[in-house]
């Protein structure tokens, strides 16, 4: 695996999936091999482009539970190997290099929306920049790396089913909410 099959599985370069590739790629030569089930767990604490790459990589998915999202809006990713409580903690410290005036202005232009084919070409080439200094860049420069203990979050649980009882649609039973004596789903809670 390498950086351009984790461009394929997220749909395009962009600096923020060069930083997810560089932070699964320490991961994964940290703690070992990539997570066939669920032993390896990562908690991402952003939504962003990053968070691709790990998925790839690490084989830590939303769907297999072993993906674990903390909406803090840090550039902070943590790996646990279970059932060891030893976590790798990894924040990214690196600054993208600062941009020369020209660019700058031109970078002012597109965020006002400025489609023009020479500002979009300077933000296309401002991207590729940055990630190119994502990729080339020592782990030293780009990460405070940390050893931590956690407490380790359980694995995935099933969970019994129950039907709404305004939409009959099924949900699982720790989502169900109770209003006026009878088990609703969420969206039914809220109307
Ligand atoms: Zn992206
Ligand atoms: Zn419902």
């Amino acid at each position: 695996m390498n950086f351009d099959d984790a461009v394929t599985f997220h749909g395009h370069a962009c600096p923020g999936l060069a930083i997810g590739y560089r932070v699964a790629t320490l991961a994964l030569k940290e703690l070992g091999v990539r997570s066939r089930d669920e032993e390896l767990l990562a908690i991402v604490e952003n939504n962003s482009c990053a968070v691709d790459a790990i998925q790839f990589m690490c084989g830590c998915t939303f769907g297999k539970g072993n993906l674990i999202f903390k909406d803090f809006g840090k550039q902070v990713y943590t790996f646990i190997r279970r059932p060891h409580p030893d976590a790798l903690r990894i924040a990214v410290k690196w600054e993208p290099p600062s941009d020369d005036p020209e660019t700058e202005a031109m970078w002012k232009r597109y965020a006002e929306g400025d489609r023009s084919k020479q500002v979009t070409a300077m933000v296309q080439d401002r991207k590729a920049r940055r990630m190119k200094s994502v990729l080339e860049a020592d782990d030293s420069e780009l990460f405070a790396v940390k050893r931590i203990r956690l407490e380790i979050p359980e694995p995935a649980r099933i969970y019994k089913s129950l039907a709404c009882a305004a939409c009959g649609e099924t949900v699982m039973e720790p989502r169900t909410r109770e209003v006026g004596g009878q088990v609703v789903c969420i969206p039914c809670s809220e109307k």
